[in-house]
């Protein structure tokens, strides 16, 4: 087992962003040392100061694209040399897509596999032998409601989710004898600037705002929602939770 006292280190990919940011800063006031990688420098730059500024440990891993595997195992390496062994991962960097079905190229169809599937696929190889050597490791992917439910013209990123909820799941199977759990949170319908890309293009049939009568709470979910699980997952208090999908829609899934 590692110190219970060393403070861990997480790793949260799209950490510049929206629900990213939102983990990092929940995971940073809980006292991780959180590694905020993002392919978007300047955003993981920042959101790494806002962390210090507010008496944090966190560090900033720009111009990595979880797609490719060289650069997210030099990340990695970076991390534990410079931070420590990460012992926590939130698989939350993501690409969505809207096209119709019979549209979608292969080029289309590979990039958003390549993100939302195969880039968790690489992180979790990279960081698990950490894990095992610490017979301790908290995975969280961020999946979709989409993959729930179903969604029109998002059929290649559905698909991808839904093969992160099954990662998960089988994950979870063989490596909770190390003392590892994994589990996915798909999210719904959260407030976030990939939320207002979709809004501007016109893709959610009106306002974000217009959802709120149709979610059982009565509001749009914010990031802090998401954090605030992801918290919960990664805590030393959720080790009998594995292999499970935490949904936080507000009641739009269940
Ligand atoms: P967001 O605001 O667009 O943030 C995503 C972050 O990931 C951005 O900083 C982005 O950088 C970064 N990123 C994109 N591609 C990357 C890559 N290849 N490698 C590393 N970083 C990359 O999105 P969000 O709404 O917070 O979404 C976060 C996750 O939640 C995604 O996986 C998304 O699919 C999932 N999700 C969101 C909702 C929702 O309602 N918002 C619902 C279901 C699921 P750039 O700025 O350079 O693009």
């Amino acid at each position: 087992m590692t110190d219970q006292h060393e403070p861990r280190v997480a790793v949260v990919t799209g950490g510049g962003s929206g629900i990213g940011r939102a983990i990092a800063r929940r995971l940073a006031a809980d006292g991780l040392t959180v590694a905020i990688v993002d392919l978007n420098a300047a955003a993981a730059e920042a959101v790494a100061e806002e962390l210090h500024a507010e008496g944090h440990a966190a560090a900033a891993f720009g111009d990595v694209d979880v797609s490719d595997r060289a650069l997210v195992n030099a990340a990695i390496e970076r991390v534990r040399t410079e931070l420590g062994p990460p012992l926590v991962l939130v698989n939350n960097a993501g690409l969505q897509g809207f096209d119709k079905f019979l549209s979608i190229t292969d080029e289309t169809w590979d990039r958003i596999m390549a993100i939302n599937l195969n880039g968790p696929f690489y992180l979790c190889q990279a960081v698990l032998p950490d894990m095992i050597e610490a017979g301790w490791g908290r995975i969280v992917n961020i999946s979709s409601s989409s993959a729930q439910g179903g969604q029109p013209f998002m059929t290649h990123y559905v698909s991808s989710k839904a093969g992160l909820i099954g990662l998960t799941k089988a994950l979870a199977l063989e490596f909770g004898p190390k003392g590892i759990t994994v589990n996915t949170i798909p999210p719904g319908f959260i407030d976030t600037p990939m939320l207002r890309d979709s809004e501007s293009k016109g893709l959610l049939g009106g306002k974000v705002e217009d959802h709120e009568t149709r979610t059982p709470v009565r509001r749009i979910g914010t990031p802090d929602d998401i954090a605030n699980a992801c918290s919960f997952l990664v805590d030393e208090r959720s080790g009998y939770i594995t292999g499970q999908v935490i949904g936080v829609n507000g009641g739009r899934n269940t």
